[in-house]
């Protein structure tokens, strides 16, 4: 699709890799100036370089989701130098997978942290820059394991469930105030994350999904940046699955 973002100033946590620079390439493809976020400074920087020969503004900023302060400084340096902050997608996440009577407590916390409470911390600390426009587009990256389940994964379904809920109530309050607030449910998608599955597992997921392909980074994009256009003005707290089907 071709959205017109042009003036538009997006961030996009997780964006210096995988799904979430597939996102940020995509959204300055289409004019939006995108700040990306990650952990890791030399990849952050890479990924930075790479969105300014799109769009020139484009930043990195590093950046640890489950830490409201560096959060709330980070939107705060981003709305100082941009004057705005028009579109936030929340996609850094993690796995760390086990069956649950091997799981540990730190795996558990560590996934809803940085799976849930990122996608709070960054949504409270962008949406008091919003509401001074009285305009937002916030999507979450969520996934079809919220809905489907999957052995080894109740840390990271119960955070990916949680987002939906969390989208859908905060869709409500800022509904009257020029915000939507979506999800985006992904199936499987090639990236770092899914290259680590055994060909076995990988071949297993291959027979369930009808269109018989992992999805790419693209298919993702494509449905985040519809959620992020003016197109989808009266979408809010909707979940939209990119899953070739996995999900029906
Ligand atoms: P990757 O592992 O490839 O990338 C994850 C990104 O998140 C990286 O940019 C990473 O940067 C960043 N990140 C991780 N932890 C933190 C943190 N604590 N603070 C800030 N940034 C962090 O993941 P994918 O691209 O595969 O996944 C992106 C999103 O899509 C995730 O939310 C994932 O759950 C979801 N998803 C993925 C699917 C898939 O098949 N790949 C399917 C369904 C949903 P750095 O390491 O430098 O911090």
């Amino acid at each position: 699709m071709k959205g017109d973002l042009k003036g538009k100033v997006a961030i996009v946590t997780g964006g210096s890799r995988g799904i979430g620079q597939g996102i940020a390439t995509v959204l300055a493809q289409n004019g939006a100036t995108c700040v990306i976020t990650g952990r890791d400074e030399k990849r952050l920087a890479l990924a930075a370089q790479a969105l300014q020969s799109l769009e020139p503004a484009c930043r990195g900023f590093r950046l640890h989701v489950e830490k409201l302060q560096e959060v709330e400084e980070v939107a705060k340096a981003v709305f100082d130098a941009y004057g705005r902050i028009d579109i936030l997608v929340n996609n850094a996440g993690i796995t760390s997978d086990q069956l649950l009577l091997r799981m540990k407590e730190d795996q558990w916390d560590r996934v809803m942290e940085t799976n849930l409470k990122g996608v709070f911390n960054c949504t409270k600390a962008v949406a008091r820059y919003m509401l001074k426009k009285r305009y937002g587009r916030i999507v979450n990256i969520s996934s079809v394991i919220a809905f489907m389940g999957n052995p080894g994964q109740a840390n990271y379904a119960a955070s990916k469930a949680g987002i939906i809920g969390f989208t859908k109530a905060v869709a409500r309050e800022l509904a009257r105030k020029g915000i939507t607030v979506n999800a985006v449910a992904p199936g499987y998608i090639q990236t770092d994350m899914t290259e680590a599955m055994e060909q076995r597992a990988r071949d297993g997921i291959l027979a369930l999904i009808p269109q018989g392909r992992l999805g790419t980074v693209e298919d993702v994009a494509q449905a985040v940046l519809f959620l992020a256009s003016d197109a989808a003005s009266y979408i809010t707290g909707h979940v939209l699955n990119v899953s070739g089907g996995l999900y029906i």
